[in-house]
């Protein structure tokens, strides 16, 4: 299917690692890491676009579809026009999206999903901590407050969840985000390699 791209989904809750594994996985050639998180927090923060997503991020919500669809789908145009991303050869590592079922739904018959990464913790406190520290290394306002990552928490169960129910089971891979990055490397890669072809 040359006009839709071929994905791998990273799919977690907050603080489980999908970032660390998406930029590394990204490094290799023929991958193509794209984090939803990463293009808002890239948009100019006095615009418009980067007035709402500041609005909605820092209360732990999703930024409305349209919105986070349009700059997805702008992104990997204006990506593909600047030689960063090769639709014909490339794998993207979709990190963050699709986040909730209309996403999903949205992008259907523009993505060919190979496979859904599924990172599972089960230690909710590490966790937390995880995106405490993140807070403190990278600024980052929405992962400072507790009662905005309790938010954060609460929306990943009710609308992010939900989304595995969209791919067959087949796709859906779980792997333990325990341990150290190069240990869950090991089992992400078990997942993509064999799923990419
Ligand atoms: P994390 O990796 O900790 O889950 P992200 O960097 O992916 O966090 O996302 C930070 C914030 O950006 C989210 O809380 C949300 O407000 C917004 N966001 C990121 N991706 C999406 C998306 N696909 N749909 C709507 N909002 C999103």
């Amino acid at each position: 299917m040359a006009d839709r791209y071929r994905a791998v989904l990273l799919f977690g809750a907050p603080g489980v690692g999908k970032g660390t594994q998406g930029g590394v996985l990204g490094a290799v050639p023929g991958f193509c890491h794209v984090s939803t998180g990463d293009l808002f927090r890239a948009l100019d923060p006095e615009s418009e676009l980067g007035r709402e997503f500041k609005h909605y991020s820092s209360q732990g919500l999703l930024v409305p579809d349209e919105f986070t669809v349009k700059l997805w789908s702008g992104s990997m145009a204006s990506w593909a026009d600047a030689g960063r991303f090769d639709p014909a050869r490339d794998v993207l590592v979709l990190d963050g999206f699709p986040r909730n079922v209309t996403q999903a739904e949205m992008i259907r018959d523009r993505v060919d999903v190979l496979a859904v990464v599924h990172l599972k913790a089960k230690d909710r406190d590490a966790m937390i901590a995880r995106l405490k520290n993140r807070a403190i290394e990278q600024g980052r306002h929405d992962d400072a407050k507790e009662d905005v990552i309790v938010n954060r928490w609460k929306v990943y169960e009710q609308e992010t969840s939900p989304v595995l129910e969209c791919y067959d089971g087949s796709l859906v891979h779980e792997v333990d985000a325990m341990g150290t990055p190069a240990e869950v490397l090991q089992r992400v890669l078990g997942v993509v390699v064999p799923a990419v072809g």
